[in-house]
């Protein structure tokens, strides 16, 4: 993609290709390039922001959330994993009685 280097036709700057929206934009314009296609279920066009500057703010969020639900996943593996433990240990002294 770092050989694309469109121009924008309003202010020459060199466009960026924004991968979570697939659009191409004008940093400088703050504009997308790229008008939406209309389909309610297109995952791309349905969820941009009006903005590009909009678009890297999202990113940020939604990066966030799925790392903290990574976290909160690994929170109740960590306990589930403890348990078991205890079950084992547990059961072994149990074993020995
Ligand atoms: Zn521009
Ligand atoms: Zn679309």
């Amino acid at each position: 993609m770092d050989d694309d280097r469109a121009q924008c036709s309003t202010c020459s700057s060199f466009l960026r290709y924004q991968e979570r929206f697939d659009a191409v934009y004008c940093p400088a314009c703050d504009e997308w390039q790229e008008t939406k296609c209309g389909d309610p279920r297109c995952r791309f066009c349905s969820e941009r922001p009006r903005r590009p500057s909009l678009a890297d703010e999202m990113i940020v969020r939604e990066r966030a959330e799925r790392r903290e639900s990574l976290q909160r996943t690994r929170e109740v593996n960590d306990r589930c994993t403890t348990t078991l433990g205890e079950l084992l240990r547990a059961a072994r002294s149990d074993a020995k009685r």
